[in-house]
């Protein structure tokens, strides 16, 4: 076993030469030669060349393109990091027939890469992989064969090196909590559209969660700044972003309000109208508690591990700086629910609920998740796609923060008496 491992740490030694070798600046060229995954050519099984208790994955793709394998631990997963793939409308159902892979992500990640992300269902070592041109049928094959292996040699194998325009930005190091605003310049607003990219969120017939509250935010954006606020926005396009990312873009920013947009489903209960979620790390609802499980498991399978931005921003002025955020955010989430009943939107039957969402965790920083409404339900989603409405609902929100700001800023010159 332990040759294995030798073997895999090879591999992924030779996929970064090609990796290196073929990842120069894009030029034009590039961008028209997308390579396709063609789903009738491709398949992922068991069994493959590394014997019977392996995996074999054969992607067909329309050209070569630089690849990288690599294994992560907690829980196993293999990634195939690609030079822009497109799988557009290929769900892992079409190329899965192996029970031993338990999950399976692919979509762009990063603007100009791709990633497949699969769930082992045990520790497997990379026995071979490589990627030939298919003189018969056109473009190239990649081929990744996984053995079974001991959890000692899976564990020496694991390991992702990034490439240098292929890393994530780290999270800011904080010291200082942020001061609040005094109502004496703009509000800043930072609005964080979930989900994109590898991950696209709750899916419904002809639309996902991921474009739909793009759309939303890019919208609400342009409202906002037209009555004078400053508006960040977390992605501007349908990329994957982790969930530690959009904290450290609201702390970068230095915002006084971070507010993420969420359409997800629900098939528990009646998931319908809009939903006002405020952080509460106690909350005991089945149905929010599997929200904030998916959200974050969404971060895992992407393939990034979650590196807790709660150590980032320890110490005593934090916590300090945490007791004063969260009334602050529940006077905000009050106001949000007020502004979309007044507008006579569609609302949950329990419009301010709690939630354990890592990205409201931001000690300094009052923050809410707005489900729009749920992609599970057929009148949210027809509310969704209404303009007037979603013009409306826009407006509310607005609405609430201007509400919010005055308030909160007559608040913190009280105290800074
Ligand atoms: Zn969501």
């Amino acid at each position: 076993m332990a040759g294995g491992a030798e073997f895999s740490r090879t591999v992924a030694a030779l996929a970064l030469v090609v990796w290196a070798a073929c990842s120069g600046p894009a030029r034009a060229d590039d961008l028209a030669g997308l390579a396709r995954l063609d789903p009738t050519q491709s398949r992922i099984a068991d069994g493959g060349d590394a014997g019977p208790g392996g995996i074999g994955i054969r992607l067909a793709l329309s050209q070569a393109v630089p690849y990288r394998v690599s294994l992560l631990d907690g829980p196993p997963r293999l990634v195939v990091d690609f030079r822009e793939v497109d799988f557009a409308g290929i769900q892992p159902a079409d190329l899965l027939a192996s029970d031993r892979i338990t999950d399976a992500h692919w979509g762009p990640i990063r603007p100009g890469w791709s990633r497949m992300v699969l769930a082992l269902d045990g520790p497997y070592v990379v026995h071979l992989a490589e990627e030939k041109a298919d003189l018969a049928q056109g473009g190239a094959r990649l081929r990744v064969d996984l053995a079974p292996a001991t959890t000692a040699a899976f564990r020496a194998a694991v390991g992702v090196e990034e490439a240098p325009d292929y890393a994530l930005p780290k999270p800011a190091a904080v010291d200082q909590p942020k001061r609040r605003q005094t109502g004496e310049a703009p509000l800043v607003v930072v609005l964080d559209p979930g989900h994109g990219g590898i991950d696209p969120g709750a899916e419904a017939p002809g639309t996902r969660e991921a474009v739909v509250v793009l759309n939303f935010s890019t919208e609400l954006a342009d409202i906002l700044r037209r009555a004078g606020m400053t508006v960040i926005e977390t992605r501007e396009a349908d990329v994957f972003v982790p969930l530690e990312t959009r904290i450290s873009v609201a702390r970068a920013a230095g915002a006084d309000v971070f507010l993420s947009l969420h359409a997800d489903a629900l098939a528990e209960g009646e998931a319908v109208g809009a939903t006002v979620y405020k952080l509460d790390m106690a909350a005991s609802d089945a149905a929010s508690a599997k929200l904030a499980e998916r959200h974050d498991r969404a971060d895992l399978l992407s393939g990034i591990d979650l590196s807790g931005q709660d150590d980032t921003v320890a110490g005593v002025l934090m916590d300090l700086a945490r007791a004063e955020t969260q009334p602050r955010a529940d006077r905000l989430a009050g106001a949000m629910a007020g502004a979309i009943r007044k507008a006579g939107l569609k609302m949950h039957r329990r419009p301010v609920q709690g939630a354990s969402f890592s990205v409201l965790k931001s000690p300094d920083i009052p923050s809410l998740l707005l489900e729009l409404g749920f992609l599970s339900s057929e009148s949210d989603r027809a509310r969704l796609a209404d303009p007037k409405w979603r013009a409306a609902m826009a407006g509310a929100i607005l609405s609430a923060l201007q509400t919010w700001a005055v308030e909160d800023a007559a608040e913190a010159r009280l105290i800074r008496q």
